[in-house]
């Protein structure tokens, strides 16, 4: 089958792969399409290391091909979105509902493909560049006739700002919001925003083409800025001293600094973005003791199980939307162009597409 390898050189396009059979509560899946987030591209880039030779990709939209004997519920042709945590339900992490810190929750570095003669890895509990994959029963949700493109970002791009919104910052009706850097995960933030009852939705990036995506996505106001513009000085000004929620979600230190800065007293500053591994911040401690509170999570804390069939009622009800996230399909040969869209800013979104 066909798959997008990384040999800890870089990329390499593969008709070659192979995966393994699915065992107890594994389901093997055909892919249909799949995102591409700045979290593979780490890896390539050596700034999020993981042994090679392994499979990238955790945004995925597959048809079930078949289950182990002992699962049920999945009909080879059913259509499902991949969710990437596999929190194990019986430790004390998991009983407390701290999914993330549940040792079984990010994968065991399990290598369940063959490439070249050598086991090769899977990542974030999916590898969605590759055409099958096996997974387990509980990462499956069906997604209807949603379009697997738009779908896909649920496993990743979607559940992040999602979960952060709801899960982490625990958004209620009337509060005001800040997201700095509309990508991907920046455009669910606003859109979750919106769906919560936010008020003000303030949207922030350098890029000008993201202002038309923020506002369709849920902002209020769009401040596009220079890099050395004082954005806390400007969404004080918009909101009268500062906002309840500010999420950064650009991964660079002088806007993580000014997300911490721009809450209001009892705001919450989310960090989603990835600096380099190590990036150290500072921040005025007398702001904590206004109740200001600085958090982060991974994947926006979300539970699948409760989580994923909620995003996909509302994305059916219209309420999330899914497809203007899509800025560009590629077919899977063209992966080079498509990583390098991603790359470049110039997409929200890219997408694989295996059906071509
Ligand atoms: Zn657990
Ligand atoms: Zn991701």
């Amino acid at each position: 089958m066909r798959g997008i390898v990384f040999d800890g050189d870089g990329l390499v396009f593969t008709d070659a792969l192979e995966v393994r059979p699915p065992t107890s509560g594994e389901v093997l899946v055909r892919m249909l399409a799949s995102g591409i987030c700045h979290s593979d591209l780490n890896v390539v880039d050596g700034s999020s290391p993981r042994v090679a030779p392994i499979v990238l990709g955790h945004e995925g939209a597959a048809e079930v091909i078949r289950g182990a004997a002992d699962v049920t519920g999945f009909a080879p042709g059913d259509r499902v979105v991949i969710a990437t945590i596999t929190p194990c339900r019986a430790c004390r992490a998991c009983a407390a509902g701290r999914l993330s810190d549940c040792p079984s929750a990010f994968g065991t570095g399990e290598r369940p493909f063959i490439y070249d003669g050598r086991a090769t890895g899977r990542y974030a509990n999916a590898s969605t560049w590759a055409e099958e994959v096996v997974v387990k029963a509980s990462q499956l949700f069906p997604i209807g006739d949603l379009a697997p493109a738009g779908a896909s970002l649920l496993g990743c791009a979607v559940s992040t700002g999602y979960g952060n919104v709801r899960n982490v910052a625990q958004v209620q009706p009337g509060d005001t919001v800040a997201v700095i850097g509309i990508g991907g995960i920046g455009a669910n933030v606003l859109q979750t925003a919106r769906l919560e009852g936010a008020s003000r939705i303030i949207a922030v990036d350098v890029n000008p083409s993201r202002r038309d995506i923020a506002l369709r996505f849920g902002a209020t106001d769009v401040i596009i800025a220079d890099r050395d513009d004082d954005l806390v000085a400007a969404v004080r000004d918009l909101t009268g001293g500062g906002v309840d929620h500010a999420f950064e979600c650009a991964g660079l230190i002088p806007t993580v600094e000014a997300a911490i800065a721009m809450t209001a007293p009892g705001g919450t500053a989310v960090l989603i973005g990835m600096p380099p591994r190590g990036a150290r911040v500072s921040f005025d401690i007398d702001a904590l003791f206004r109740g200001r509170r600085i958090v982060g999570s991974l994947n926006g804390a979300c539970d699948p199980a409760r989580d994923f069939p909620q995003m996909i009622e509302h994305a059916k009800a219209g309420r999330l939307n899914l497809d203007d996230q899509v800025t560009q399909v590629f077919a899977v040969a063209d992966w080079a162009q498509a990583i390098a869209a991603t790359r470049s800013g110039a997409v929200v979104r890219s997408i694989l597409d295996f059906t071509s």
